[in-house]
């Protein structure tokens, strides 16, 4: 359990597309996107990529079999969005509940790709042996209050359609937005997308604490990917000042950018920021994010430190040391 009035958020895959294991990677991570956030007694976990098999494999030693509860909001049904959920331990015993949420409309086709992806000719256990997995529910399209926690959606640009998730507690607020291409190109309003979309993004995020944003690609990678559906770092860092929030952290790594090349794109984004209260940062598996209101600080992890240096030692890796 959290201590009162904290929020934490610790990243569990940050990696788009699909895994990257390899020694060049590993200080950034290599697991498909999931994230942990913790807030009271309450486990919120987003999406359910290959990160999320640690995270259960955590949760059922740390319940000395007592029964877990946890939540999970799926942002959409691409497989590196749920490709962990099979592997996820506490989802296949009765005495746990997992109750698991899409966006307003979605519930029918998530729970359809859940499915897919255990049939038989993919995976050897069907998805009705997790027993502790509940029939997705529909979030509200306003509001929802899931304990203490208020989730809001908002549709975003990519193929399929992918939801954008803004939570918030009294100790802050952070927005999820996991794959999305900008509305805008190199910041110019474009023909492909109505500037209204632009608008109501900003909106929606305006003043968040933290916004965990898709930053797939670089800006001359981007310009041979329009219309891939994923993030570019320029438009990354405009969208971030516009909507005023305080820290963005780039997620949904590409598989082929090494932690070099990650370091190089924050320190391409950091001038970017210059003259406004921002701070940028790359999404690590090795690091826990804390938001305490007013202040949003970082709990470091042995051997990496964070906001600076960049480029943190490489050491050996380590167990992260749970905050709850
Ligand atoms: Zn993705
Ligand atoms: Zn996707």
């Amino acid at each position: 359990m959290n201590e009162a009035g904290k929020i934490t958020v610790q990243f569990r895959g940050v990696r788009g597309s699909i895994p990257a294991s390899a020694p060049e990677n590993m200080r950034y991570g290599g697991n498909t996107s999931c994230v942990e956030i913790r807030y009271a007694d309450q486990l919120l976990i987003l999406d359910a990529g290959s990160g999320i098999r640690v995270l259960g494999d955590e949760l059922l030693q740390n319940a000395q079999g007592n029964p877990i509860e946890a939540t999970l909001l799926l942002s959409h049904s691409h497989w590196d969005h749920i490709q962990g959920l099979p592997f996820f331990a506490p989802g296949y015993s009765t005495d746990n509940r997992i109750t698991i949420f899409g966006e307003c409309g979605r519930a029918e086709q998530l729970q359809r790709a859940l499915d897919a992806q255990m049939a038989p000719e993919h995976f050897p256990v069907r998805l009705q042996q997790m027993r502790a997995l509940q029939p997705v529910r529909e979030l509200s399209r306003e509001t929802t209050k899931l304990g203490n926690l208020l989730v809001r959606t908002v549709r975003l640009n990519h193929p399929g359609g992918c939801t954008g998730f803004r939570i918030e507690s009294a100790a802050g607020h952070l927005a999820y937005l996991p794959d999305h291409e900008p509305y805008r190109i190199h910041g110019r309003p474009s023909d492909r997308n109505p500037e209204s979309a632009q608008r109501e993004l900003i909106e929606f995020l305006r003043g968040v604490d933290l916004l965990i944003l898709d930053t797939q690609y670089t800006a001359r990678e981007y310009a041979n990917r329009i219309g891939w559906g994923h993030g570019c770092l320029p438009d990354s860092v405009d969208l971030a000042i516009e909507a005023g929030a305080r820290r963005l952290l780039f997620f949904h790594h590409d598989p082929s950018h090494n932690d070099r090349q990650l370091d190089e794109m924050v320190e391409i984004a950091r001038p970017m920021a210059f003259g406004s209260q921002l701070l940028v940062d790359v999404a690590s598996e090795h690091e826990i994010v804390s938001l305490t209101s007013p202040n949003i600080g970082v709990i470091p992890m042995i051997g990496f430190s964070q906001l600076q240096p960049i480029i943190a030692p490489l050491a050996p890796l380590m167990r992260p040391e749970k905050v709850h």
